[in-house]
């Protein structure tokens, strides 16, 4: 599964739907300075500007009140020529990020981590969904890997991937285990899944001895250690699935690619051209 062909197919079509829109413009927040947080900040700035969406640079000092943050959140929910919010997570110590997210507009959410997004997403009634489970999915079906009926076990239960991800495979019909740090005997698991999605930030955690032949696997591990970028899975589980997303190449590339195409959803909600759900 190659995350990097397909999200250059995605960011192709993002690009066209921007062309269609006219001007579109993604804000975002970069509170202090921890280099991780500006580097993926720039990247996104990078891949926003490549497809026609303008980025908006924000950025405030780690000494910022959280009354001055949510100030800065809601003069950007009200300007009509923003169509997307981007707080830059995590928050440095001292500030409320579930305050933060809960405050950007949930039609501009395009993180989909605002509580309305995440319940609609609990729903059943998925609108504005996080983008790296929205890639696993998007690399699934690229797959033609078969969900409706399949066993498919979450490694992880983040509300950044694991929780979502499960209620989108829930949605595809799958039948959805979600194990996490707690699970006693996850190979028991892990053995069982047709489709296996592993986001725990454990390097090689899963083996090819806890991989099912024919699985369809998707590592969303990206642990930086001393040999380089790895995932949570170790690649000799390759042998064993039928389908094994590699890292780097793999969801990396899908997450950016999903967040400007959550951008133009959030546009067409708020041009009206997508239906926007009731709470
Ligand atoms: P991510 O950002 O990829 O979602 P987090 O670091 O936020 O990852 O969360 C790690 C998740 O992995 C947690 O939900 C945790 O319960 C799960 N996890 C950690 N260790 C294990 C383990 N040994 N087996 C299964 N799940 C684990």
């Amino acid at each position: 599964m190659d995350g990097r062909a397909l999200a250059a197919r995605i960011r192709s079509e993002v690009a066209e739907a921007a062309r269609e829109l006219g001007s579109l413009r993604l804000a975002t927040i970069l509170v202090g300075d921890d280099p991780a947080s500006q580097l993926y900040i720039s990247r996104k700035h990078d891949a926003a500007r490549e497809v026609g969406i303008e980025p908006l640079d924000h950025r405030l000092p780690a000494s910022v009140s959280q009354a001055e943050l949510l100030e800065l959140v809601s003069r950007l929910n009200a300007d009509e020529s923003i169509d997307g919010v981007l707080p830059q997570l995590p928050l440095p110590e001292g500030l409320d990020e579930p305050g933060v997210i809960a405050t950007v507009d949930p039609a501009k959410d395009v993180d989909g981590f605002h509580p309305l997004n995440a319940g609609r997403l609990y729903l059943g009634r998925p609108t504005l969904v996080p983008a790296t489970p929205r890639g696993c999915l998007a690399l699934l079906v690229e797959a033609g890997v078969q969900l409706a009926g399949a066993r498919a076990v979450v490694v992880g239960r983040s509300v950044i991937v694991g929780k979502p991800v499960a209620h989108l495979l829930l949605q595809a019909d799958a039948t959805v285990t979600v194990c996490h740090s707690r699970t006693v005997e996850l190979a028991r698991h892990t053995l069982d899944a047709d489709v296996l999605v592993v986001a725990a930030g454990i390097p090689a955690l899963v083996g090819p001895d806890m991989v099912k032949q024919g699985a369809a696997v998707v590592d969303v591990g990206q642990n930086h250690t001393a040999a380089g970028l790895v995932g949570d899975v170790d690649p000799g589980a390759a042998d064993v699935a039928a389908h094994l997303t590699p890292v780097p190449g793999g969801v990396g590339p899908m997450t950016i690619a999903m967040l400007l195409d959550n951008t133009i959803r959030a546009a067409k909600y708020r041009r009206g051209l997508l239906a926007f759900p009731p709470a």
